[in-house]
Formats: C-alpha cells, structure tokens, sequence
C-alpha cells in the first residue's frame, strides 16, 4: 500500500510534517489502508530534544531524534511513504489538491493534513553553540516540558514582558532562586513586577549583553556590568507558528497566527486538517500525537464520505 510520489495521482492524503503530529497522522491512515505520504523538511522540533521525561510510555526518557525514528519507523511498517523536501504552495483544486515541491514536482492528494509546528524564536547565539548547549541542558525553552528537572536551581528567564513574566512564575513552583531579566528592556506594568516581586522572583533591569553556556551553567553579562550565572537559561522569547500552507489554503488563523483548534476536526476548507503545534493550544509530544490520530481519523472519514456520494451519484 506505500504511496509511490511518482505516481502521485493516486495519493489519499498528503501529511506535511513528519514531527510527532504528522508520523501520527500517517500511522493511523497507513493502518486505514490509505496511501498516505508524509513531505517534511528535516526541522521536526522533537528532533532537537536531549532527553524528554514528559512523554507518555518512556519512563526512563527518551532522546527526541530516537522517538522520531521510532514513529518514522512505525508509520513506514503500515506503508505511509515519507520523503524529505519542502513545501513551497498548496492549492485547492476540484476535487483535490495541488503541492508544489521547493525542488521537485508537484504532487496530486485528495486531502491534506497540515503538521508543520514552530519555529522558535531563539536567543542570538551561533548556532553551533546554540544547539550544544541545548545539548547540554543548560539552555530550555519550555517549562512545561522539563521545569520538573530543575528543582532548586538557579533559573534564568530571559524576556521581561507579560509572557516572561508567565514562565518565571510558572518555574517558581520548582525554585525559590528565580531571576527575570530583559532581553532589551523590562516592559512589565507595575502590577505585574509587584506580582513577582511578592512571589520572590528576582527583576533585572539591565539589558542582556552576553549569554556564554558551559557544561553545567550559564553566564549572563548585562549591560548593568553584572554578572550573574545561572543553572538553567529559559529564553521565553515567543514562537513562530510555520502556518504559512494554512494561510495559502484560507484557513482560519489565531492573532498569533496558529491555525485554530477546530481544524483538528474539520477546518473551513474541505479536505484539509491541521495536527500539533502549528494549531493552537498545548505545543507537547502528547497533544501533537491527539491530534494526529483524529485529524487522520477525520481525513479518513472524509474520504469515505466522498467514495460514498461517488458511488450513489452512478446508481
Ligand atoms: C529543545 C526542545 C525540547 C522540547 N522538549 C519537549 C519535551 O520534553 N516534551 C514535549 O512534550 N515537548 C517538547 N518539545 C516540544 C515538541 O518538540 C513539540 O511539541 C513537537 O515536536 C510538536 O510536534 P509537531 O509534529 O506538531 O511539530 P514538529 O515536530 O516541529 O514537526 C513539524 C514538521 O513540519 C515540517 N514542515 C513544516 N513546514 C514544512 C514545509 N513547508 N514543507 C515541508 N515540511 C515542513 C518540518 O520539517 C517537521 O517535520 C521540545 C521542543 C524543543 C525545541
């Protein structure tokens, strides 16, 4: 049943994304005998996981590049295609729709599911330094995912706006040694700064200057001249939903620009769903693979449909 890209007219569903929402998707539709490819483009953020103690099944933890191989496997053993490239445009058509390829052809579904998550929005590091020290662990960029780890460290938030602000709270439920500091500027009403400063919460005022990651810990310079070092940096900088195909396609979008939760079930294009962080919501391993079960459910559902209104319409 593996979907042949050469012989693309016969695709039943196209995934865009092989992250936990997409691999989950076409898992779920490879065992409904559909022929489901997955296009991705190599930037599934689970890719970039050390080690995550938050997904459900894993007790000891498990390296996101090793969950991704797993799924990618799982999904192939039920005949789901996957193949790397980029998807540049998707286009309605009558009675399907149209992908063109970055670098390649254009391909021919019947239905599309849209798993193209987030990109972050990062601190300004060279990347290789970057990644080692998320590597490391000494650089995170989600408390819900791995606050639990951190009990009684030194914390650093960076981003001293109402969202920063948030996720120092948040990280104060593990750590009395919590410190928020500007990326720029503090942009906090002063309601908010009282609300930190009565939970503890350390404000910096000075501008950061330098970020320089060890293997354990993290110097921050600001512009102040103080130095300060920290267990743990949590940037909470934001993200940047990858919703541009939904965009193309008219689907309806959040102010933050994520496609809303509905088209899980059905968005208000026929035939299109969407799965994981790119809607909004719980950007989590365990969401994104809900949400691949039911957007591939209903994709499948919805295709019956179609079969069945083609084959009443010739009796
Ligand atoms: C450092 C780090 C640590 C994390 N730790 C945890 C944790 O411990 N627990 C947890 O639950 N979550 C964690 N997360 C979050 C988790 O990685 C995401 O919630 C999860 O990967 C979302 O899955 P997804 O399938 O929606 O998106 P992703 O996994 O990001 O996959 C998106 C897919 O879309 C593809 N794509 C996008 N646009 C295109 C295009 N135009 N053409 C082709 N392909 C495209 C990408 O190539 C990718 O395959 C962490 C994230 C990071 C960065």
């Amino acid at each position: 049943m593996a979907a042949d890209p050469e012989t693309n007219s016969e695709l039943d569903v196209v995934v865009i994304g092989a992250g936990p929402a997409g691999l989950t998707a076409a898992l779920y539709l490879a065992r409904y005998r559909r022929k489901v490819l997955v296009l991705h483009d190599g930037r599934s953020r689970a890719l970039r996981i050390p080690l995550t103690h938050n997904a459900p099944g894993f007790p000891e933890g498990v390296r996101g590049p090793d969950l991704i191989a797993r799924m990618t496997r799982h999904a192939v053993q039920y005949g789901a295609a996957i193949q790397k490239a980029e998807v540049a445009a998707v286009k309605a058509l009558a009675g399907g729709f149209s992908l063109n390829l970055t670098d390649g052809p254009t391909l021919v579904s019947r239905a599309v599911i849209l798993a193209t998550g987030v990109d972050l929005n990062q601190v300004d590091l060279p990347e290789r330094v970057h990644e080692a020290a998320i590597r490391a662990g000494v650089l995170r960029y989600c408390p819900i995912c791995d606050g639990y780890e951190h009990f009684g460290k030194r914390i650093g938030v960076i981003g001293c706006d109402t969202n920063g602000a948030a996720e120092a709270l948040f990280l104060r439920g593990y750590s009395q040694n919590v410190t928020l500091m500007p990326l720029d500027r503090p942009e906090l009403s002063s309601a908010e700064a009282r609300v930190l400063a009565d939970a503890g919460i350390r404000l910096e005022a000075g501008a950061l200057r330098a970020l320089e990651p060890g293997a354990d810990d993290v110097t921050v310079r600001l512009d102040t001249g103080a130095s300060l070092a920290f267990d743990v940096i949590y940037p909470a900088l934001g993200r940047r939903p990858r919703s541009i195909l939904a965009e193309q396609l008219g689907l309806v979008l959040t102010e933050a620009g994520c496609v809303t939760p509905d088209a899980v079930f059905e968005s208000r294009v026929a035939g299109v769903f969407a799965a994981g962080d790119v809607v909004e919501g719980l950007d989590q391993i365990s969401v994104a693979m809900g949400h691949g079960a039911v957007a591939g459910t209903r994709a499948h559902n919805w295709l019956r449909e179609q079969e069945q209104a083609t084959l009443q319409s010739r009796t």
